[in-house]
């Protein structure tokens, strides 16, 4: 399935669900470092929320792309009613062939 592209209107994050709201908040973030350049094994860092957080250690068969990246939650005021726990998507940022893309993954349905 094809994800929307990522739109950023008057310096401000769409939605990548409803497309006209830009009141997101974020919500889980994760962070993934490759341990040895690009294609060797990583550590991911995930931060879901509040004080918690978690260090794993990550195949290099399991990580998209061939570099490092950040993902991060997102939830809608309008798309998810104002309940942090239904995301609509996740931002992924990673660098592919020499640029930094923004893409979204992991995009909910419409409710
Ligand atoms: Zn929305």
């Amino acid at each position: 399935m094809n994800q929307p592209p990522v739109q950023i209107l008057d310096g401000a994050l769409a939605c990548p669900v409803c497309r006209e709201s830009l009141y997101l908040h974020h919500s889980a973030t994760r962070v993934l470092n490759r341990i040895q350049g690009e294609d060797s094994d990583g550590v991911r860092i995930s931060a879901p929320g509040g004080f918690e957080f978690s260090l794993k250690l990550v195949p290099f068969a399991e990580i998209p792309g061939r570099r490092d990246s950040v993902e991060i939650d997102f939830w809608c005021e309008t798309c998810s009613r104002w309940d942090a726990k239904r995301t609509v998507g996740t931002l992924r940022i990673m660098q592919h062939k020499g640029a930094t893309q923004l893409t979204w993954e992991s995009v909910a349905a419409p409710l």
